[in-house]
């Protein structure tokens, strides 16, 4: 397989987590909640490639692999929780801070040695004593690809498709702004160890249940564009008449509403349980929607980022639109 060239110098930080995992037995590996395709992508992609280095590890998703994500390669051998075990590491994929990585990060930080923090969101609190945070980096499997190249371990079939899948998934398709020629060969390099990038595309981006198709349906009747900002509910009251008990991915609906060309921002108030709204920001190129996520008790990216808020649907749009228009209004920084 060729080897893309890096367009940076490896940071210190890629040899050390190598050599800390390498010297490891027992290890743990957790990811975000309510994960997407980069955060299985890179759970399953780094616990297969401990495991032909024969280290298999404990890989835990917090409740489990959402549905449309179950065809990434390892992702069957993941458990919902962890509740037993000492580990010489935990490695935190694609979490940008404690919070985020659930029950799982809550045991294995009480639990572990040594904690690794591998992402790509610039808003990584650079938790753990080890940090490969690359913000450059499309994905998480991306870092994963040049740790693995690095440490020169070959790639298998099975590794090369839950990091396309990461890779894919962040980039919709390689679509966003941040692609760049590096991104396109190393995915060139992953498909030819085997990677089926049809196969990805399909699954992820390519299909929609009825249900979901549903889900629109309601959103799409409370879409309002105002200052920028292209906005639209989910309400539990939808999420009952579509028949879904815990809508996966509503990214796509966010990122369908920001290709509205008049808008610089788009966002999506989801109601779920115990009186909070979880919103996902999406921004044009030029506008930061990460800034305030955070400054919510969020994260993500520029254009790219979330945040959960307790209240009632009205009360969270009433505090956060202004925001986002204000965030509009700015642009970027
Ligand atoms: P999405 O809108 O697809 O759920 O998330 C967009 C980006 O924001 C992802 O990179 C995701 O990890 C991040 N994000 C979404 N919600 C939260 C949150 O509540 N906290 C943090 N730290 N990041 C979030
Ligand atoms: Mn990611």
């Amino acid at each position: 397989m060729t080897t893309p060239t890096p367009e940076v110098l490896p940071a210190p930080q890629f040899a050390a987590a190598w050599h800390a995992m390498a010297q490891a037995e027992r290890i743990l590996i957790v990811t975000h909640v309510k994960p997407d395709g980069d955060a299985i992508g890179a759970l399953c992609g780094l616990a297969l490639a401990l495991r032909e280095l024969g280290k298999p590890p404990l890989a835990v998703v917090d409740g489990s692999v959402p549905e449309y994500l179950r065809f990434i390669p390892g992702s069957d051998a993941t458990v919902p929780r962890v509740t037993a075990g000492d580990f010489d590491v935990m490695i935190s994929v694609d979490a940008s801070d404690e919070e985020r990585t659930g029950a799982p990060g809550v045991y294995g930080r009480a639990h572990s040695a040594l904690v690794i923090n591998i992402d790509h969101h610039p808003t990584n609190t650079a938790f753990g004593a080890l940090h490969v945070i690359v913000p450059d980096a499309v994905s998480t499997t991306q870092i994963l690809f040049d740790l693995l190249s690095i440490a020169d371990r070959p790639i298998s079939q099975a590794v090369a498709g839950a990091l396309l899948a990461g890779m894919v998934t962040d980039t919709i398709g390689f679509r966003t702004n941040n692609v760049t020629p590096r991104t396109l060969e190393i995915a060139q390099a992953l498909m030819r160890a085997g990677a089926s990038l049809h196969e990805i595309m399909t699954r992820t981006l390519g299909t929609m249940s009825w249900r979901n198709v549903e889900l629109w349906k309601y959103a799409l009747q409370t879409v309002a564009l105002e200052k920028g900002v292209i906005s639209a509910a989910i309400t539990r009251e939808a999420i009952k008449l579509a028949h879904m008990s815990q809508p996966s991915d509503s990214g796509g609906f966010v990122g369908f509403l920001n290709s509205t060309e008049e808008a610089r921002i788009a966002a999506v108030f989801k109601e779920v349980e115990d009186g909070k709204v979880e919103m996902s920001f999406r921004a044009k190129p030029g506008f930061d929607v990460a800034t305030l996520a955070l400054s919510l008790g969020g994260g993500g990216h520029r254009l790219a980022a979330g945040v959960t808020l307790s209240g009632t649907l009205e009360e969270v749009q009433a505090r956060v639109l202004p925001l986002l228009q204000q965030a509009a209004a700015d642009g970027a920084s």
